[in-house]
């Protein structure tokens, strides 16, 4: 219980009455889930400290995790610029989605890698690519073609590639080495799909070191 710098009175409301309002993990800002408040569930919220809202399907005031248990304890709750829409930083219990997700949000529109994010999750896409490659091989892919050379192809362009690497390291502007690294690393990856070996044994490996 504590007292609100702001009101409901300050906020400006939807058409039906309503202030969308967004969750978010308070510890990792991950977005959970979007849903509506009308008065009553903007007063029960403040009064229970539980992120409590105006279910639109079932018409009913609705404080999140009674029935699931899935409560999301408030830790703050923001007005944006214009005061039409709510930010809820939340301490969640389990999964903030009624289907089990951690989060609402897993129904992907379009993606676009962010490598400057991210930049080893490239590692993770070219692997898929390369598994997608092995079960639908498709005419001029390269990478069909060392897989139906076999194993022993793939070991000797990796030799070779390593060899690259050593020989552009040595060189005084060392600009291929990227190159070679990047030839090596996709190599290590055509031989890993062939042995079944996935990234996250890898990084199991390397992480218990
Ligand atoms: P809960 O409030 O978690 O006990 O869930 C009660 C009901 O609210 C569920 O059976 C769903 O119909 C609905 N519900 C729960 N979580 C969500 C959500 N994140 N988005 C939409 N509907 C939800
Ligand atoms: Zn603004
Ligand atoms: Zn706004
Ligand atoms: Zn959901």
């Amino acid at each position: 219980n504590f007292a609100p710098d702001l009101s409901w009175e300050d906020l400006k409301l939807n058409s039906d009455g309503m202030v969308p309002v967004i969750v978010q993990d308070y510890r990792t800002d991950e977005v959970l889930m979007l849903a509506y408040m009308n008065k009553e569930a903007f007063d029960t919220t403040i009064n229970l400290g539980k992120m409590t809202y105006w279910s639109r399907s079932r018409d009913e005031l609705w404080t999140k995790g009674l029935t699931s248990g899935h409560f999301q304890y408030v830790k703050s709750l923001t007005a944006d610029c214009d005061f039409d829409t709510i930010l809820a930083k939340v301490s969640q219990v389990g999964a903030a989605c009624h289907t089990g997700n951690r989060t609402c949000f897993f129904n992907s529109i379009v993606q676009k890698e962010y490598v400057e994010k991210n930049p080893l999750k490239v590692l993770e896409s070219v692997y898929d690519i390369i598994k997608e490659r092995k079960a639908h091989p498709q005419d001029g892919s390269y990478t069909n073609y060392l897989f139906g050379k076999g194993t022993d192809k793939i070991l000797q362009k990796l030799g070779e590639e390593c060899t690259e690497i050593v020989i552009a390291a040595k060189n005084p502007e060392p600009e291929n080495i990227k190159y070679e690294i990047s030839d090596f690393l996709y190599h290590c990856m055509v031989l890993m799909v062939e042995k079944g070996i996935t990234w996250e044994e890898i990084a199991n490996e390397l992480a218990q070191r």
